[in-house]
């Protein structure tokens, strides 16, 4: 478990990063906002321990800029002011816990397990195979780069394709998934579909991704490299 600490006071960020590496984590230190603020967007954290009062930026900001950034990682915060503005601007502000120094450090544990058990690991935002990449959020799809524009039932064919990537999926069972009914004879819509999608997908590009398993179905996957 990697674990940032951002805290200017000598004394207390080195007895912080010191008992947590103690504590068996992973603990970078930095004493400013703004270096606090480049390593929680750019390093892989799985928590932060952020001070209020900093020098360069001040902590809200920081977090305010984590957070828009998107990053989800936990954020504990520290103030030195037991202000219930503080506390309740930090929670508003999107961060998950705070303390109020000074505290006990097996209090700092505990809050930290506390979150850190709690960070489920969320769903990836985006699928992709090869050079392929869709966007769950932004409902967006890429190949090598370049936009390519699907039709919403395109888009929920080629979601479903690449969460199964690798597995050969009957023209039935798409069109149940896709098309969300039984078509018991008819999987020609699932053919024509897939017509389509290879169109935009595979034709201007290589590899090909899209295979047909004839009597089978089809199945997404990139070829291995020779
Ligand atoms: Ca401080």
């Amino acid at each position: 478990m990697k674990i940032l600490i951002v805290e200017d006071e000598h004394k207390t960020g080195d007895y912080l990063s010191q008992g947590l590496s103690e504590a068996g984590f992973v603990a970078d230190l930095v004493r400013d906002g703004i270096e606090g603020r480049h390593a929680a967007l750019n390093g892989d954290y799985d928590l932060v321990v952020l001070d209020v009062m900093l020098p360069g930026l001040d902590g809200w900001q920081v977090l305010r800029d984590i957070r828009s950034a998107g990053k989800d990682v936990p954020v504990l915060f520290l103030t030195a002011r037991d202000r219930v503005e503080d506390r309740v601007r930090g929670l508003e502000q999107g961060a998950d816990d705070y303390l109020v120094k000074p505290f006990a450090f097996s209090e700092l544990l505990a809050r930290m397990r506390t979150l850190l058990r709690r960070g489920k690991p969320r769903e990836s935002t985006s699928l992709r195979i090869a050079d392929l990449e869709l966007d769950l959020l932004r409902r967006r799809v890429t190949r090598s780069g370049r936009r390519i524009d699907l039709t919403a039932k395109e888009f929920a064919l080629l979601e479903l394709l690449l969460r199964r990537q690798g597995e050969i999926l009957p023209r039935s069972l798409i069109a149940s998934q896709v098309w969300d009914m039984n078509f018991d004879s008819d999987t020609n819509v699932v053919e024509v579909a897939i017509r389509r999608l290879r169109a935009k997908i595979d034709d201007d590009f290589e590899p090909k991704l899209v295979r047909t398993v004839r009597g089978m179905g089809y199945v997404l996957e990139a070829p291995e490299l020779p």
